[in-house]
């Protein structure tokens, strides 16, 4: 069996029961959730769990984001195929695979560079190649491939970090959990010219995103 067939039963009902029935409706990003091995992105011991309705650690004090979580945050991106992605918080790689399947190009962030390291052999092995992991602060975005059709922040900013909102192009789409360490809401901004329109939706607990344009260490 491949890796792709391997939990194709849980990956259908993770779809149907956590997305389709919570209004995910973007058959294409239901149709990546479908085709990427979340088990895979998991520590050995949590396979068992990876099509559960929550996050999970994994490891380095950080965790891989819920399901539904992840496809609500794709579908509000509205990838089409062509687009430039930008990822900030590379984790396990799996929101990053999710992206690669719907975008021409993604380019994800991680601080830690063991998670990055490890991210980015899986997504080879995967197969996934047009995806580039990048160690550093994805605060300050990635200028030299900028601008971005889309930005998805999948830590916790106490305010949209202002590198991401100039590196956003026009009729560009940011989504983004601001708010406290404890508690944020997931925030969408779209460029508009030179405006940026900001809808809240809903509330979400991410781990923080720490960096220059973020939370300090402390
Ligand atoms: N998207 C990930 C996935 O699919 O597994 C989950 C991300 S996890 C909730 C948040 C990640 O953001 C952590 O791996 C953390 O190390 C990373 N992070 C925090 N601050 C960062 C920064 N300034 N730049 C890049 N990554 C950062």
């Amino acid at each position: 069996m491949s890796e792709m067939e391997a939990y194709s039963h849980e990956r259908k009902r993770m779809v149907d029961k956590q997305m389709v029935r919570r209004g995910i409706r973007d058959e294409r990003v239901l149709e990546a959730m479908l085709a990427i091995p979340r088990h895979e992105f998991v520590p050995p011991e949590q396979v068992h769990q990876a099509y559960v309705d929550a996050p999970l650690p994994i490891g380095n004090s950080q965790t891989i984001s819920q399901p539904y979580i992840v496809a609500l945050m794709t579908e509000l991106l509205y990838l089409k195929g062509d687009e430039t992605v930008l990822e900030i918080g590379t984790g396990s790689g799996y929101q990053a695979a999710i992206l690669a399947h719907l975008a021409k190009k993604v380019y994800s962030i991680e601080r830690i560079p063991e998670l990055a390291e490890r991210a980015q052999s899986l997504l080879h092995s995967l197969q996934l190649e047009n995806i580039e992991v990048v160690v550093g602060d994805g605060s300050c975005g990635l200028p030299e491939h900028a601008p971005y059709q889309a930005i998805i922040v999948t830590a916790s900013a106490p305010e949209v970090p202002k590198p991401l909102e100039d590196q956003l192009s026009d009729g560009g789409r940011l989504v983004v959990p601001v708010g406290s360490r404890v508690g944020q809401v997931l925030e969408l901004w779209r460029r508009e010219g030179q405006k940026l329109v900001c809808e809240k939706l809903a509330p979400v607990a991410f781990v923080p995103l720490i960096g220059e344009h973020a939370w300090s260490h402390e």
